[in-house]
């Protein structure tokens, strides 16, 4: 097929997630067709320097030698199998002990699922299960965030606190409560010094609860650094101070380390870079490197008692997934965690972070940059219209997504979160790699100055 036809064709047959339709068809689909490392190739041989590991997952890049023959030795064994009434997979288990191992409840106990979202509605699921296990099935109510971001299925965009993702989406009544996002940048009140910010934050969780009825609220769901909320990395003594009162009230803490999971944030998990003790996790990205599509719900040993108590009561835990558990997906990630392990993920990460810290602040003086972000290998820069009264840009300026436009240009992948321009290279990027990328940021960010001077 002729190059310009597959974008024809795409065209034609293909309706493109969080994408506007009106923009696909006046700019066309942009077709990659092959990486190397933390490059990418579009159909018309042009290559980017890929600033998001495509979605926050390809955390080796983008042809990692190893998990392709991972993949093709466990097809050519077992191609596919479920794990529904007992059935099990040598690739299955082998990945769960692992991922125990490295993870903060070891003695917990994994369920996977096939993303993200899935993982999430588990983890939702169970948190249910578990109250009423202790007698307490009226715990139904979550509380979220302004800004989340928790997959894409019903309950995650009645979960989201994105009016795009819930708009037409989300469930009536849902008995989702939601708290402030924890920017200090944007949601601070004059003169408010972090610790007073975080107290007040807390506060108003410990008002929610006090309205709601902590008897009629199951769990809080947060993720430690809110990725698709426009990467907020939230103050420190945020999350300690907050599980602090959930635990009071016997509110479960999830975090949603789908993005944070995995080295991302400079510890294996982002809770552990917060400081935060959750009941459960969900994971999912790059625990393949997002080489297959993967996600996990790790459950604490006192969750998975109580859980298991209650799914025998019932007879059956009422759940699951077909490909769940899959030898393939299972095969990919256990190699995965394997090569995160000899390449000793945490010390590249700490490697690198203080460059990447670096590069983002030097854009923080850049005269569109209201506030420039950053912990482990994630981060992002703040655009907005007055920097010394923190004015935003009007939305419907769409000054983010003309960024990436002129990112584009440059040879650089980045997102646009509304006006947040979020970074997230592969965690196999090198001090050179980092070094173009921030310098094509930069032009990027030039060439937009030019354009709204
Ligand atoms: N949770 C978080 C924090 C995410 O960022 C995402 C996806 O970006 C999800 C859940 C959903 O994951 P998936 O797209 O694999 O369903």
């Amino acid at each position: 097929m002729m190059r310009n036809s597959l974008a024809h064709t795409d065209l034609n047959c293909l309706l493109h997630p969080q994408t506007d339709p009106a923009a696909l068809v006046a700019q066309g689909p942009l077709i990659l067709e092959s990486g190397d490392g933390v490059f990418v190739t579009d159909s018309s041989g042009r290559s980017y320097l890929e600033g998001m590991s495509s979605l926050w997952c390809a955390s080796l890049g983008f042809n990692e030698p190893r998990l392709a023959r991972a993949a093709a030795d466990q097809i050519s064994r077992l191609g596919t199998y479920h794990t529904f009434n007992r059935r099990s997979n040598p690739a299955v288990i082998e990945l769960a002990e692992r991922l125990l191992a490295l993870s903060p409840m070891p003695d917990g106990k994994a369920l996977f699922a096939n993303s993200g979202s899935e993982a999430v509605d588990t983890m939702i699921k169970l948190a249910w299960l578990y109250h009423s296990g202790r007698g307490a099935p009226e715990r139904r109510k979550i509380i979220s965030r302004r800004r989340a971001y928790h997959g894409s299925t019903v309950l995650g965009a009645t979960l989201s606190g994105l009016p795009s993702m819930r708009g037409a989406f989300a469930w009536p009544d849902p008995g989702v409560i939601f708290a402030e996002a924890p920017h200090f940048y944007t949601c601070a009140e004059a003169g408010e010094s972090e610790e007073a910010f975080v107290d007040r934050l807390v506060a108003e969780v410990a008002a929610l609860i006090a309205a709601e009825g902590a008897g009629s609220i199951a769990a809080m769901i947060a993720e430690p650094v809110m990725g698709a909320g426009g990467v907020i990395i939230p103050p420190s003594g945020y999350f300690p101070k907050l599980a602090e009162l959930l635990r009071e009230k016997g509110i479960l803490l999830l975090s949603d380390e789908v993005i944070c999971g995995f080295g991302r944030t400079g510890e294996w998990f982002g809770c552990q870079t917060f400081g935060f003790r959750p009941d459960m996790m969900s994971v999912a990205k790059a625990l393949s490197s997002g080489y297959q599509p993967i996600g996990a719900t790790l459950l604490t040993a006192e969750i998975h008692d109580v859980v298991s108590a209650e799914a025998s009561r019932l007879g059956v835990l009422g759940h699951g997934f077909t490909y769940a558990g899959h030898p393939v997906t299972s095969a990919v990630a256990l190699e995965t965690l394997k090569i995160y392990e000899e390449m000793d993920l945490l010390a590249q990460v700490r490697a690198r972070a203080p460059a990447f810290l670096d590069h983002i602040n030097a854009l923080a003086g850049h005269p569109l940059v209201g506030e420039a972000r950053a912990v482990g290998l994630i981060g992002a820069v703040e655009l907005v219209a007055d920097r010394a009264t923190r004015r935003p840009f009007a939305s419907e300026a769409g000054i983010g997504a003309r960024l990436v436009t002129l990112a584009l240009d440059q040879g650089l992948i980045v997102r646009n979160l509304g006006d947040a321009i979020a970074i997230c290279p592969p965690l196999i990027v090198t001090t050179a790699e980092l070094e173009l990328l921030f310098n094509r940021l930069r032009q990027a960010l030039d060439a937009l100055a030019l354009e709204t001077a």
